[in-house]
Protein backbone atom coordinates (compact mmCIF):
# COMPACT_ATOMS: atom_id res chain seq x y z
CA UNK A 1 0.00 0.00 0.00
CA UNK A 2 1.30 3.15 -0.54
CA UNK A 3 0.81 6.18 1.68
CA UNK A 4 0.70 10.17 0.64
CA UNK A 5 0.81 12.99 3.79
CA UNK A 6 -1.95 15.49 3.10
CA UNK A 7 0.13 18.52 2.30
CA UNK A 8 -3.32 20.15 3.13
CA UNK A 9 -2.91 19.68 7.03
CA UNK A 10 0.22 21.64 6.76
CA UNK A 11 -0.28 24.03 4.41
CA UNK A 12 -4.05 25.38 4.80
CA UNK A 13 -4.84 28.11 7.03
CA UNK A 14 -8.39 26.92 8.34
CA UNK A 15 -10.30 28.89 10.93
CA UNK A 16 -8.68 25.88 13.20
CA UNK A 17 -5.54 27.38 12.56
CA UNK A 18 -6.16 30.66 13.63
CA UNK A 19 -7.84 29.59 16.73
CA UNK A 20 -4.63 28.48 17.61
CA UNK A 21 -2.96 31.41 16.67
CA UNK A 22 -1.52 33.95 19.18
CA UNK A 23 -4.43 36.17 18.60
CA UNK A 24 -6.71 33.53 20.57
CA UNK A 25 -4.06 32.96 23.14
CA UNK A 26 -5.05 33.05 26.50
CA UNK A 27 -2.35 34.39 28.05
CA UNK A 28 -2.73 38.04 27.01
CA UNK A 29 -0.15 39.68 29.16
CA UNK A 30 2.23 38.05 26.77
CA UNK A 31 0.35 38.56 23.40
CA UNK A 32 -0.55 42.00 23.72
CA UNK A 33 1.40 45.38 23.49
CA UNK A 34 1.13 47.77 26.32
CA UNK A 35 4.17 50.27 25.94
CA UNK A 36 4.12 50.53 22.35
CA UNK A 37 1.42 53.34 21.33
CA UNK A 38 2.91 54.12 17.47
CA UNK A 39 3.68 50.75 15.94
CA UNK A 40 4.71 49.96 12.41
CA UNK A 41 3.28 46.76 11.07
CA UNK A 42 3.98 45.32 7.56
CA UNK A 43 2.24 42.06 6.81
CA UNK A 44 3.58 40.58 3.36
CA UNK A 45 1.80 38.11 1.21
CA UNK A 46 3.75 36.30 -1.51
CA UNK A 47 1.12 36.28 -4.05
CA UNK A 48 -0.21 32.86 -6.10
CA UNK A 49 2.75 31.46 -4.00
CA UNK A 50 2.99 27.95 -5.47
CA UNK A 51 1.81 28.92 -9.10
CA UNK A 52 4.89 31.72 -9.28
CA UNK A 53 7.28 29.34 -8.07
CA UNK A 54 6.09 27.06 -10.62
CA UNK A 55 5.89 29.52 -13.55
CA UNK A 56 9.44 30.57 -12.80
CA UNK A 57 10.94 26.76 -13.32
CA UNK A 58 8.64 26.48 -16.12
CA UNK A 59 9.37 29.49 -18.87
CA UNK A 60 6.67 27.37 -21.33
CA UNK A 61 4.38 27.97 -18.99
CA UNK A 62 4.32 31.92 -19.74
CA UNK A 63 1.06 33.52 -20.72
CA UNK A 64 -1.38 30.44 -20.06
CA UNK A 65 -3.35 29.78 -16.99
CA UNK A 66 -1.79 27.40 -14.44
CA UNK A 67 -2.73 25.78 -11.47
CA UNK A 68 -1.42 23.84 -8.89
CA UNK A 69 -3.26 21.31 -7.44
CA UNK A 70 -3.67 18.39 -5.34
CA UNK A 71 -3.09 14.61 -7.84
CA UNK A 72 -6.13 13.26 -8.64
CA UNK A 73 -4.30 9.64 -7.81
CA UNK A 74 -4.04 10.22 -4.50
CA UNK A 75 -7.37 12.03 -4.06
CA UNK A 76 -6.16 15.37 -3.39
CA UNK A 77 -7.99 16.60 -6.55
CA UNK A 78 -7.83 19.54 -5.89
CA UNK A 79 -6.44 23.72 -6.73
CA UNK A 80 -3.74 24.41 -4.24
CA UNK A 81 -3.28 27.82 -6.18
CA UNK A 82 -3.85 29.45 -9.49
CA UNK A 83 -1.61 32.15 -11.25
CA UNK A 84 -3.26 35.34 -12.11
CA UNK A 85 -4.23 34.30 -15.80
CA UNK A 86 -6.78 31.19 -14.67
CA UNK A 87 -7.79 33.44 -11.54
CA UNK A 88 -8.92 35.46 -14.50
CA UNK A 89 -11.25 32.80 -15.76
CA UNK A 90 -12.62 32.15 -12.01
CA UNK A 91 -10.43 29.43 -11.31
CA UNK A 92 -10.42 29.17 -7.10
CA UNK A 93 -8.55 27.69 -4.64
CA UNK A 94 -9.99 25.18 -3.03
CA UNK A 95 -12.18 24.16 -6.20
CA UNK A 96 -12.03 20.48 -7.31
CA UNK A 97 -10.29 20.13 -10.21
CA UNK A 98 -13.24 19.75 -12.38
CA UNK A 99 -14.77 22.36 -11.64
CA UNK A 100 -12.17 24.51 -12.24
CA UNK A 101 -11.44 22.81 -16.00
CA UNK A 102 -15.43 23.93 -16.46
CA UNK A 103 -14.56 27.08 -15.81
CA UNK A 104 -10.83 26.92 -17.95
CA UNK A 105 -10.97 24.12 -20.29
CA UNK A 106 -7.12 25.20 -21.27
CA UNK A 107 -6.21 25.36 -17.28
CA UNK A 108 -2.65 24.12 -17.00
CA UNK A 109 -1.93 21.40 -14.28
CA UNK A 110 0.70 20.73 -12.18
CA UNK A 111 1.54 19.23 -9.14
CA UNK A 112 3.36 20.72 -6.14
CA UNK A 113 6.67 20.28 -4.44
CA UNK A 114 6.68 21.30 -1.18
CA UNK A 115 10.00 21.55 -1.34
CA UNK A 116 10.63 24.01 -3.76
CA UNK A 117 7.83 26.29 -1.92
CA UNK A 118 9.79 26.31 1.35
CA UNK A 119 12.79 27.01 0.14
CA UNK A 120 11.55 30.48 -1.76
CA UNK A 121 9.91 30.99 1.80
CA UNK A 122 13.07 30.77 3.37
CA UNK A 123 14.78 33.22 0.84
CA UNK A 124 11.79 35.74 1.38
CA UNK A 125 12.32 35.88 5.40
CA UNK A 126 16.11 36.55 4.74
CA UNK A 127 15.14 39.66 2.89
CA UNK A 128 12.29 40.83 5.47
CA UNK A 129 15.20 40.14 8.00
CA UNK A 130 17.30 43.36 6.78
CA UNK A 131 14.72 45.21 8.62
CA UNK A 132 13.67 43.79 11.50
CA UNK A 133 14.04 40.52 13.45
CA UNK A 134 10.91 40.91 14.62
CA UNK A 135 9.10 38.37 12.83
CA UNK A 136 6.26 36.45 12.36
CA UNK A 137 4.99 33.78 9.99
CA UNK A 138 1.62 32.92 9.29
CA UNK A 139 1.55 30.30 6.86
CA UNK A 140 4.12 28.86 4.21
CA UNK A 141 3.23 32.62 2.29
CA UNK A 142 2.72 35.66 4.71
CA UNK A 143 4.93 37.30 7.76
CA UNK A 144 3.98 40.28 10.12
CA UNK A 145 7.27 42.29 10.50
CA UNK A 146 7.36 45.30 13.53
CA UNK A 147 9.83 47.77 11.92
CA UNK A 148 9.05 50.38 14.54
CA UNK A 149 12.46 50.13 15.47
CA UNK A 150 13.69 50.32 12.61
CA UNK A 151 12.37 53.58 11.05
CA UNK A 152 15.12 55.59 12.35
CA UNK A 153 17.59 53.31 9.87
CA UNK A 154 15.30 52.87 6.92
CA UNK A 155 12.87 55.73 7.24
CA UNK A 156 8.82 55.06 7.15
CA UNK A 157 6.77 51.87 7.19
CA UNK A 158 5.64 52.43 3.33
CA UNK A 159 8.84 53.17 2.32
CA UNK A 160 10.56 49.73 3.72
CA UNK A 161 7.34 47.75 2.22
CA UNK A 162 8.15 49.05 -1.22
CA UNK A 163 12.01 48.52 -0.85
CA UNK A 164 10.77 44.77 0.62
CA UNK A 165 8.81 44.70 -2.34
CA UNK A 166 11.48 45.79 -4.46
CA UNK A 167 13.99 43.75 -3.75
CA UNK A 168 11.89 40.46 -3.26
CA UNK A 169 11.06 40.86 -6.96
CA UNK A 170 14.51 41.53 -8.17
CA UNK A 171 16.35 38.90 -6.19
CA UNK A 172 13.34 35.95 -6.56
CA UNK A 173 11.14 36.70 -9.39
CA UNK A 174 8.17 36.44 -7.57
CA UNK A 175 6.18 39.11 -6.14
CA UNK A 176 4.56 40.32 -2.93
CA UNK A 177 1.93 42.45 -1.56
CA UNK A 178 2.34 44.20 1.41
CA UNK A 179 0.38 46.19 4.39
CA UNK A 180 1.26 48.69 5.88
CA UNK A 181 -0.48 49.92 9.63
CA UNK A 182 -0.11 50.33 13.17
CA UNK A 183 -1.68 46.69 14.06
CA UNK A 184 -1.32 43.00 12.73
CA UNK A 185 -4.99 43.25 11.40
CA UNK A 186 -5.17 45.83 8.98
CA UNK A 187 -1.90 45.63 7.90
CA UNK A 188 -2.97 41.91 7.13
CA UNK A 189 -6.11 43.32 5.56
CA UNK A 190 -4.08 46.05 3.41
CA UNK A 191 -2.01 43.40 1.89
CA UNK A 192 -5.54 41.88 0.75
CA UNK A 193 -6.76 45.20 -0.34
CA UNK A 194 -4.18 45.45 -3.73
CA UNK A 195 -2.35 42.74 -5.11
CA UNK A 196 -0.15 41.29 -6.80
CA UNK A 197 3.49 43.68 -6.04
CA UNK A 198 1.69 46.47 -4.40
CA UNK A 199 1.23 48.14 -1.41
CA UNK A 200 -1.43 49.24 1.06
CA UNK A 201 -0.95 51.72 4.18
CA UNK A 202 -3.85 51.36 6.40
CA UNK A 203 -3.18 54.26 8.63
CA UNK A 204 -5.16 55.68 11.86
CA UNK A 205 -6.48 58.64 9.62
CA UNK A 206 -7.30 56.80 6.40
CA UNK A 207 -8.68 53.62 8.07
CA UNK A 208 -12.55 54.41 8.36
CA UNK A 209 -12.21 55.42 4.33
CA UNK A 210 -10.72 53.03 3.37
CA UNK A 211 -11.36 49.39 4.88
CA UNK A 212 -14.87 50.27 6.87
CA UNK A 213 -16.79 49.99 3.26
CA UNK A 214 -15.03 46.60 2.32
CA UNK A 215 -17.27 42.89 3.49
CA UNK A 216 -16.89 42.01 6.71
CA UNK A 217 -15.36 38.60 5.65
CA UNK A 218 -12.17 40.76 4.47
CA UNK A 219 -10.75 41.35 8.03
CA UNK A 220 -9.04 38.13 10.07
CA UNK A 221 -11.31 36.14 12.36
CA UNK A 222 -14.25 36.38 9.84
CA UNK A 223 -14.93 32.91 8.64
CA UNK A 224 -17.83 31.32 6.67
CA UNK A 225 -19.70 30.45 9.91
CA UNK A 226 -19.10 33.89 11.48
CA UNK A 227 -20.20 35.55 8.26
CA UNK A 228 -23.47 34.01 8.38
CA UNK A 229 -24.02 35.38 12.44
CA UNK A 230 -23.10 38.59 10.96
CA UNK A 231 -25.52 39.10 8.13
CA UNK A 232 -28.54 37.78 10.51
CA UNK A 233 -27.70 40.81 12.61
CA UNK A 234 -27.28 43.09 9.73
CA UNK A 235 -23.66 43.31 9.68
CA UNK A 236 -22.32 43.31 6.08
CA UNK A 237 -19.39 45.57 6.01
CA UNK A 238 -16.30 45.90 8.45
CA UNK A 239 -17.86 49.61 9.27
CA UNK A 240 -21.05 47.85 9.84
CA UNK A 241 -19.09 45.36 12.63
CA UNK A 242 -17.56 48.72 14.02
CA UNK A 243 -20.64 50.50 15.05
CA UNK A 244 -22.42 47.56 16.05
CA UNK A 245 -22.44 48.09 20.02
CA UNK A 246 -19.99 46.17 21.45
CA UNK A 247 -22.51 43.98 23.66
CA UNK A 248 -24.48 43.43 21.07
CA UNK A 249 -21.94 41.31 19.14
CA UNK A 250 -20.58 39.57 22.42
CA UNK A 251 -24.12 38.80 22.90
CA UNK A 252 -24.03 36.76 19.62
CA UNK A 253 -20.56 35.34 19.31
CA UNK A 254 -19.32 35.35 22.53
CA UNK A 255 -16.05 36.00 23.09
CA UNK A 256 -15.39 36.26 19.75
CA UNK A 257 -17.80 39.12 19.10
CA UNK A 258 -15.56 41.03 21.25
CA UNK A 259 -12.51 40.52 19.09
CA UNK A 260 -14.02 41.27 15.92
CA UNK A 261 -15.28 44.32 17.42
CA UNK A 262 -11.89 45.27 18.28
CA UNK A 263 -10.46 44.20 14.92
CA UNK A 264 -13.04 46.27 13.49
CA UNK A 265 -12.49 49.59 15.38
CA UNK A 266 -8.45 49.50 14.44
CA UNK A 267 -7.94 48.41 18.66
CA UNK A 268 -5.87 44.62 18.08
CA UNK A 269 -3.18 44.92 19.94
CA UNK A 270 -1.44 41.90 19.74
CA UNK A 271 2.31 41.84 19.29
CA UNK A 272 4.15 40.26 16.42
CA UNK A 273 5.66 37.12 17.71
CA UNK A 274 8.83 35.55 16.75
CA UNK A 275 9.27 31.81 16.30
CA UNK A 276 10.83 31.48 19.02
CA UNK A 277 8.55 33.00 21.33
CA UNK A 278 5.59 30.85 20.28
CA UNK A 279 3.54 28.75 22.50
CA UNK A 280 4.15 25.04 22.39
CA UNK A 281 1.81 23.14 19.76
CA UNK A 282 -1.51 22.64 22.07
CA UNK A 283 -2.35 19.23 19.98
CA UNK A 284 -0.32 17.19 17.46
CA UNK A 285 -1.70 15.13 14.94
CA UNK A 286 -1.49 13.65 11.34
CA UNK A 287 -3.59 12.55 8.45
CA UNK A 288 -3.06 9.99 5.71
CA UNK A 289 -5.60 9.88 2.48
CA UNK A 290 -4.82 6.36 1.13
CA UNK A 291 -4.05 5.53 -2.39
CA UNK A 292 -7.04 3.13 -2.23
CA UNK A 293 -10.16 2.62 0.53
CA UNK A 294 -9.15 1.27 3.78
CA UNK A 295 -11.61 -1.77 4.03
CA UNK A 296 -10.86 -3.62 7.06
CA UNK A 297 -9.11 -3.07 10.66
CA UNK A 298 -5.92 -4.61 9.90
CA UNK A 299 -5.66 -1.80 7.17
CA UNK A 300 -6.55 0.91 9.51
CA UNK A 301 -4.30 -0.62 11.66
CA UNK A 302 -1.59 -0.09 9.65
CA UNK A 303 -1.88 3.44 8.78
CA UNK A 304 -2.49 4.17 12.28
CA UNK A 305 0.89 3.05 13.28
CA UNK A 306 2.12 5.03 10.40
CA UNK A 307 0.78 8.27 11.95
CA UNK A 308 1.60 7.52 15.65
CA UNK A 309 5.18 6.97 14.54
CA UNK A 310 4.79 10.54 13.35
CA UNK A 311 3.30 12.06 15.90
CA UNK A 312 5.19 10.21 18.62
CA UNK A 313 8.33 11.77 16.90
CA UNK A 314 7.34 15.25 17.25
CA UNK A 315 5.82 14.67 20.45
CA UNK A 316 9.38 14.13 21.73
CA UNK A 317 10.91 17.07 19.98
CA UNK A 318 8.26 19.13 21.67
CA UNK A 319 9.05 17.17 24.82
CA UNK A 320 5.78 16.60 25.47
CA UNK A 321 3.47 13.57 26.19
CA UNK A 322 -0.31 12.65 25.03
CA UNK A 323 -3.60 12.93 27.53
CA UNK A 324 -5.90 11.98 25.25
CA UNK A 325 -6.03 10.57 21.84
CA UNK A 326 -8.10 11.75 18.99
CA UNK A 327 -8.88 9.62 16.10
CA UNK A 328 -10.55 11.21 12.77
CA UNK A 329 -12.16 8.71 9.90
CA UNK A 330 -13.14 10.05 6.96
CA UNK A 331 -15.54 7.69 4.76
CA UNK A 332 -15.89 7.37 0.64
CA UNK A 333 -18.67 9.77 1.12
CA UNK A 334 -16.33 12.25 2.50
CA UNK A 335 -18.16 11.96 5.98
CA UNK A 336 -16.27 13.08 8.83
CA UNK A 337 -16.48 11.81 12.45
CA UNK A 338 -14.39 12.43 15.24
CA UNK A 339 -13.83 10.67 18.71
CA UNK A 340 -11.79 10.47 21.49
CA UNK A 341 -10.37 8.86 24.66
CA UNK A 342 -8.49 9.93 27.50
CA UNK A 343 -5.41 7.84 28.61
CA UNK A 344 -4.51 6.36 31.59
CA UNK A 345 -1.17 7.45 31.79
CA UNK A 346 -0.01 10.31 29.72
CA UNK A 347 2.15 8.92 26.84
CA UNK A 348 4.51 9.36 23.65
CA UNK A 349 4.86 5.56 23.14
CA UNK A 350 3.88 4.52 19.18
CA UNK A 351 2.27 1.27 20.78
CA UNK A 352 -0.03 3.09 22.84
CA UNK A 353 -1.04 5.92 20.64
CA UNK A 354 -1.97 2.85 17.37
CA UNK A 355 -3.66 0.94 20.08
CA UNK A 356 -5.91 3.47 21.70
CA UNK A 357 -6.55 4.70 18.60
CA UNK A 358 -7.68 1.39 16.76
CA UNK A 359 -9.92 0.72 20.24
CA UNK A 360 -11.45 4.42 19.42
CA UNK A 361 -12.28 3.20 15.91
CA UNK A 362 -13.45 -0.23 16.30
CA UNK A 363 -15.75 0.94 19.14
CA UNK A 364 -17.31 3.71 16.29
CA UNK A 365 -16.84 2.36 13.04
CA UNK A 366 -18.90 -0.70 11.59
CA UNK A 367 -17.70 -1.18 8.18
CA UNK A 368 -20.56 -0.12 6.38
CA UNK A 369 -18.62 2.00 3.83
CA UNK A 370 -14.83 2.21 3.14
CA UNK A 371 -12.65 4.63 4.63
CA UNK A 372 -11.00 6.84 2.53
CA UNK A 373 -8.90 8.61 5.24
CA UNK A 374 -7.87 8.46 8.69
CA UNK A 375 -5.98 10.67 11.07
CA UNK A 376 -4.70 10.55 14.61
CA UNK A 377 -4.27 13.76 17.30
CA UNK A 378 -2.58 13.56 20.58
CA UNK A 379 -4.12 16.00 22.42
CA UNK A 380 -4.27 17.63 26.43
CA UNK A 381 -0.50 17.28 26.26
CA UNK A 382 1.43 17.91 29.16
CA UNK A 383 5.02 18.48 29.33
CA UNK A 384 8.03 15.29 30.11
CA UNK A 385 8.51 17.04 33.79
CA UNK A 386 4.95 17.40 34.57
CA UNK A 387 3.97 15.39 37.03
CA UNK A 388 1.23 13.17 36.69
CA UNK A 389 -0.96 10.43 38.75
CA UNK A 390 0.86 7.58 38.39
CA UNK A 391 -1.58 4.62 38.36
CA UNK A 392 -1.23 0.44 38.97
CA UNK A 393 -2.16 -0.97 36.04
CA UNK A 394 0.96 -0.29 34.00
CA UNK A 395 4.23 -2.36 33.77
CA UNK A 396 6.44 0.83 34.08
CA UNK A 397 9.82 -1.46 33.25
CA UNK A 398 8.23 -2.32 30.48
CA UNK A 399 6.69 1.09 29.18
CA UNK A 400 10.70 2.24 29.97
CA UNK A 401 12.31 0.44 28.07
CA UNK A 402 9.85 1.00 25.04
CA UNK A 403 10.15 4.95 25.17
CA UNK A 404 14.12 3.99 25.22
CA UNK A 405 13.72 1.88 21.81
CA UNK A 406 11.40 4.38 20.24
CA UNK A 407 14.08 7.14 21.25
CA UNK A 408 16.84 5.15 19.69
CA UNK A 409 14.52 5.18 16.17
CA UNK A 410 14.74 8.59 16.20
CA UNK A 411 17.88 8.66 16.22
CA UNK A 412 18.98 6.19 13.75
CA UNK A 413 16.10 7.90 11.54
CA UNK A 414 17.89 11.35 12.25
CA UNK A 415 21.06 9.78 10.86
CA UNK A 416 20.21 7.66 8.33
CA UNK A 417 16.39 8.79 7.07
CA UNK A 418 13.23 7.85 7.65
CA UNK A 419 13.68 4.73 5.28
CA UNK A 420 16.38 2.93 7.64
CA UNK A 421 13.98 1.39 10.15
CA UNK A 422 10.23 0.98 8.51
CA UNK A 423 8.27 -1.40 11.34
CA UNK A 424 7.80 -4.66 10.34
CA UNK A 425 3.62 -3.92 10.60
CA UNK A 426 4.67 -1.42 7.45
CA UNK A 427 6.39 -3.50 5.56
MG1 LIG B 1 -0.23 34.47 -0.62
Amino acid sequence: MGFTYNPLIYSHKSPLDLREHSFYNKNKCSTEVRSVDNRVILHCDLNNFFASVECLFRKDLAGLPVAVCGSVENRHGIVLAKNEIAKGFGVKTAQAIWQAQLKCPKLVIIPPHYDKYLEFSRRAREIYERYTDMIEPFGIDECWLDVTGSQTLFGSGEKMANEIRTAVKKELGVTISAGVSFNKVFAKLGSDMKKPDAVTVLSKENFKEKAWPLKANEILGVGRSTEKSLRGLGIFTIGDLARTPENVLSAALGKHGRVLWKYANGLDNSRVIRDCEQPPAKTIGRSMTCKRDLENNADVKRVFFALAESVTHSLRENKAMAGTVQITIRDSLLNIQEHQQRLTMPTRLTTILTYTGMEIFTRHWDWRRPVRSVGIRACELVSEGENYQLTFDHDYEKLEQLERLEKSIDTIRGRYGDDALVRAILI
